[in-house]
């Protein structure tokens, strides 16, 4: 299997260099040059899979066995899932009858990207290890990870590379802006690769140093800067397993075989949270697999870029009067534009085409070329007019098909907390009492929403099934579950939420770098000045 860009300037790249490079030269995103379909008997033999066996089944479809073998494939996955406390990795947990949430933080910093970042984390050293051992001339192939957080993700890219070799990895964040849970799991871990930076200013101005430093050709060749932001393609591709996997563990729970007709009466809509598109992506590679989902529910915030697309074919960037972004209660998912998005584009550009009428001469993968190669090319040119307009409209009637797949609803602050109060004390008696952080309530009112508006019929009563994913565990957003919750009687948040991973946390040793001023010279120094402390020559 091999990768091009979605903006057509280049193809034919390894998994392993579409990893390690994370962005195609050409400013556009990695797709794999085919969808693989899932094999035809996959309904019986994948049924009673664990996470970690679907997950390498399904990844070997993605990741050819000469660039990595069986084995170690296998261990990788088994290393990235061990550090997650349930069994079943990404469990399911029944609301009421035909509404289940799928809880995807389970992980080390208790939220939905440790999915990806945990494999991530291993591949990239796997990778720098391989290139080593090759390496003849005593060069050391090493990686510098740089990357800005708020604080609500950092911690996932920190427990995703501590401890790995020739990986030393660099967060900053803006000094006391993010919340003390947040500063304490990124800065208790102690381990020699990992920095915090601490920088005096706020989280714009550690993008722009970022950004900066990547832009920086000298500096970026000595320390080989490397991202892990949500556009990777492996992160996509590690998260496509829960979709799969939550889909069997549904259909066990309701002893249903997944190959009987039965199953094929069920609709399966999932309902994703949704930022920088990466996490509902994955569920349309699945689908596209030949996973049958029905729905795939897009729920946004008031930062609605997403929203807005499904309803009016625009996609138009607009900032708030001081241009920057809606602060919300759901602030991973606080965002302008959405990064991943571009690969869905490039998908509805490329079938647009072909029902366009274009005719089916000549070998199937020369049509392909040109498909995809037209593809590219209105892709660039979206990608051109967003930059320069800050909007670009498509077609409607190719908006209109990926409606057919695609369902959105925009959520407020004030319905993300009254969702949370809701959901702790159900009215109706057959649901189950269950505490939301507000990503995942988001993700429930729009499926709420999304539920009404097409009258769905919830199972066993009629043929819907929801599956609402929660990204995050509630306590580590306490300040808005404390708030919803404030009026519950006998609501204990130390006792109803906090985990005992928690516990203490607070009052762990740390080790942070302060930056006294937001100016990349001196994030550069301290950068070094770390490197160094960590033994590294450059
Ligand atoms: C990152 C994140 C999201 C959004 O996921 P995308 O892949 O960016 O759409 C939602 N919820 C939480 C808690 C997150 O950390």
């Amino acid at each position: 299997m091999h990768y091009r860009s979605t903006r057509g300037q280049a193809k034919n790249y390894t998994f392993e260099e579409a990893v390690m490079a994370g962005l195609s030269p050409d400013g556009g995103l990695f797709i794999p040059h085919t969808i693989p379909t899932l094999p035809a008997n996959w309904k019986s033999d994948w049924a009673n899979k664990s996470f970690q066996e679907l997950a390498l089944a399904i990844l070997s479809l993605y990741i050819d066995e000469t660039e990595i073998p069986q084995a170690d494939l296998k261990s990788l996955i088994d290393k990235s899932y061990s550090t997650f406390r349930a069994d079943e990795v990404t469990p399911l947990f029944k609301i009421r009858d035909g509404f289940y949430i799928l809880e995807l933080f389970h992980g080390p910093t208790f939220a939905f990207k440790d999915v990806a970042l945990q494999f991530v984390g291993n591949l990239f050293e796997y990778f720098l290890e391989r290139r080593n051992k090759k390496e003849t001339s005593g060069k050391v192939h090493r990686l510098t990870v740089v990357g800005a957080t708020s604080g609500d993700t950092g911690s996932a890219a920190i427990y995703g590379l501590r401890n790995k070799k020739n990986v030393s990895v660099f967060i900053l964040h803006p000094r006391g802006r993010v919340s003390p849970i947040q500063e304490a799991q990124m800065t208790t871990v102690l381990d020699p690769n990992v920095h915090n930076l601490a920088v005096e200013g706020t989280f714009d101005d550690c993008q722009d140093i970022v950004k900066t430093l990547f832009g920086n050709t000298e500096f970026n060749n000595r320390h080989h800067l490397g991202a892990v932001n949500s556009i990777n393609w492996a992160r996509i591709l590690a998260q496509t397993t829960y979709y799969v996997y939550s889909y069997f563990n549904l259909l066990n729970t309701l002893n249903i075989k997944a190959a009987s007709p039965e199953a094929e009466q069920v609709n399966v809509h999932y309902s994703v949270p949704t930022g920088n598109f990466g996490d509902i992506l994955a569920g349309y590679y699945a689908r596209r697999m030949g996973l049958p989902s029905s729905k795939l529910i897009v729920a946004t915030n008031s930062n609605d870029i997403l929203t807005r697309f499904f309803e009016t074919s625009a996609y138009a960037k607009q900032s708030g009067p001081d241009g920057s972004v809606k602060a919300t209660l759901s602030p991973a998912m606080d965002i302008l534009l959405s990064s991943n998005f571009e690969r869905l584009l490039w998908y509805l550009a490329r079938e647009t085409e072909r029902d366009d009428g274009e005719t089916m001469t000549g070998e199937e993968t020369q049509l392909d070329e040109r498909l995809a190669d037209h593809a590219g090319q209105c892709v660039a040119g979206w990608m051109k007019a967003l930059k320069e307009t800050g909007s670009f409209t498509i077609n409607k009637e190719v908006v209109h098909k990926a409606r057919v797949i695609f369902d959105s609803a925009r959520v407020s602050d004030e319905d993300t907390l009254n969702t949370i109060t809701a959901y702790h004390r159900p009215t109706e008696s057959e649901q189950v009492p269950y505490i939301l952080d507000p990503h995942t309530a988001v993700g429930v009112k729009a499926a709420e929403e999304v539920s009404a508006r097409h009258n769905f019929s919830l199972y066993p009563k009629g043929k819907d099934i929801i599956v609402s994913l929660a990204t995050a565990h509630p306590a580590k957003f306490s300040e808005s579950v404390e708030n919803a919750l404030k009026n519950s009687p006998g609501f204990d948040f130390n006792k109803d939420v906090l985990p005992t991973e928690f516990h203490g946390l607070l009052d762990k040793e740390k080790r942070i770098v302060v930056v006294d001023k937001a100016e990349p010279e001196l994030v550069m120094a301290a950068i070094e000045k770390e490197l160094k402390a960590e033994g590294i020559e450059f």
